[in-house]
């Protein structure tokens, strides 16, 4: 039985709104998570590495999503 769908407004990625998922309703699990990198005295990440890091992830998330999906059916 699944949860209900959500859209992340951070990523655009959709998720499962479980109900002991941390953090926003409106984000997903990835962008709930506090920023470790580059806040924390670490390098700043440059625009272009931030936007090939999030459609890098946003590849896999699609990739394991459809995997999961896939095994259910
Ligand atoms: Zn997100």
């Amino acid at each position: 039985m699944g949860f209900p769908i959500r859209v992340c407004v951070v990523c655009q990625e959709e998720f499962e709104l479980r109900p002991d998922k941390p953090g926003f309703a409106n984000r997903c699990p990835a962008c709930s998570e506090p920023e470790e990198t580059g806040s924390t005295g670490g390098r700043a990440m440059d625009e272009t590495e931030r936007r090939s890091e999030s459609e890098m992830n946003a590849e896999r998330r699609k990739a394991i999503r459809n995997l999961l999906y896939r095994k259910d059916s």
